[in-house]
């Protein structure tokens, strides 16, 4: 499915997996021994938030090389922008 990338469908779609990689082991195991991937800020397990590198409104996809554990200040500053506009700005 390519054609609706960006799009209303893909997001929710992409969010409704998001939903379901947060139960999962392997989630779990991140959040364990979690730092921000942006600021490499030390995380305790509750203050992880999960943040996709390409946003899905990017076209990014809820895969597990697309996530990464994100303290919620940079999680919030990140939003849609790309990823590499967020480390140059
Ligand atoms: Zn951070």
């Amino acid at each position: 499915m390519l054609d609706d990338i960006g799009t209303e469908a893909h997001i929710k779609r992409e969010k409704a997996k998001a939903k379901q990689l947060r139960r999962t082991r392997w989630w779990a195991q991140k959040r364990a021994a979690a730092h921000c991937f942006y600021c490499r800020t030390p995380l305790l397990p509750e203050q992880v938030t999960m943040d996709h590198v390409v946003a899905l409104g990017q076209g990014g996809h809820t895969t597990k090389s697309n996530i990464v554990t994100a303290c919620h200040n940079c999680n919030q500053t990140k939003k849609d922008r790309h990823i590499v506009d967020y480390l140059l700005s």
